[in-house]
């Protein structure tokens, strides 16, 4: 079972997902058919992840029909401007074998190529088109959200960043969210970079509801609000990730995790790429 959170525009999506960041190309098609039997239904993928064509492959092969699947992929530094994104979704769609996406994101916001607010009038192309139902940003910062309101009346569907116990984004998140930008928390577990049993108090929250740390860290994004979308290539953790509906943090669980932030940066810092 999973949360559909309804965006900006009126689109849906399941608020739950399966993450495809370092998933090796030639195994993409067997997890993705692996997390679809498990239950997930919305794939997070990017031109630069080079696997979009299994991610494909998997769909083709499963018979789901196309609309209960919800499916997000990313325009690479060298597509942004006006004029180049049309070429780059159309090869997206290409290799993913399907006449749209769901969920379209300029990747990243590279401040000093300058491009990225043409790069969001271009987006809004693509939407009109029915290239992509909804069109969002990732690791923009308020600066780069700010720039995108000056040029344009649309606001991203979603910003996509970094965000887990130790780095969780609440200036960014307290800009965005009242503009009705949703949150996606990539490197939900902190990408694996630091031991997360050793997170202060986490793992007697996780005990007293008989989950593994990561279940109760992947609960507390989803009670916040947050789209997340974990990634394994393990069929154990594929199974268990999704397995986050049986139970409910408290207020003080939750303000357990909430007090982890220590501005612990484990990937890119938008600012300086
Ligand atoms: P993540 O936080 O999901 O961590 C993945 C790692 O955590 C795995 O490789 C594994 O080592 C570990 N793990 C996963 N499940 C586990 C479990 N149940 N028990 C123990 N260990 C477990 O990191 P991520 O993959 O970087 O982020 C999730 C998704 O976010 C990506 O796959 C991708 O789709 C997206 N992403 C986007 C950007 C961006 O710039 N927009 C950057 C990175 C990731």
């Amino acid at each position: 079972m999973t949360v559909e959170i309804t965006l900006n525009d009126g689109n849906t999506i399941p608020q739950l997902g399966f993450g495809l960041f370092k998933v090796d190309p030639d195994e993409t098609q067997r997890v993705v058919e692996q997390a679809l039997e498990v239950g997930y239904r919305h794939f997070d993928d990017a031109k630069i992840y080079g696997n979009e064509e299994g991610l494909g492959r998997a769909i083709a092969a499963s018979g789901i029909p196309r609309e209960e699947l919800f499916i997000t992929t990313k325009l690479w530094r060298d597509d942004q401007g006006r004029d180049k994104p049309a070429a780059a979704i159309d090869a997206s769609l290409e290799r993913l074998g399907l006449d749209h996406v769901d969920l379209y994101l300029i990747h990243w916001p590279h401040p000093g190529d300058g491009l990225a607010n043409d790069t969001w009038l271009a987006f809004e192309e693509l939407k009109a088109a029915g290239k992509a139902r909804s069109i969002g940003v990732s690791n923009f910062r308020i600066e780069d959200l700010e720039g995108i309101a000056k040029v344009s009346a649309t606001a991203p569907a979603v910003n996509q960043v970094e965000l887990h116990p130790r780095f969780q984004q609440t200036e960014l998140r307290a800009y965005q969210e009242p503009r009705g930008i949703r949150t996606e928390a990539w490197g939900p577990l902190g990408q694996g970079k630091y031991e997360v049993a050793e997170l202060p108090g986490l793992v007697r929250v996780a005990e007293a509801h008989g989950v593994s740390p990561q279940q109760a860290i992947l609960r507390w994004h989803l009670q916040e609000g947050r789209i997340v979308f974990p990634k394994s290539s393990h069929p154990e953790r594929i199974r268990e990730n999704f397995d986050v509906f049986g139970f409910e943090l408290t207020d003080d669980e939750m303000n357990v995790l909430r007090g982890l932030d220590d501005g612990t940066r484990v990937s890119t810092d938008p600012a300086s790429w």
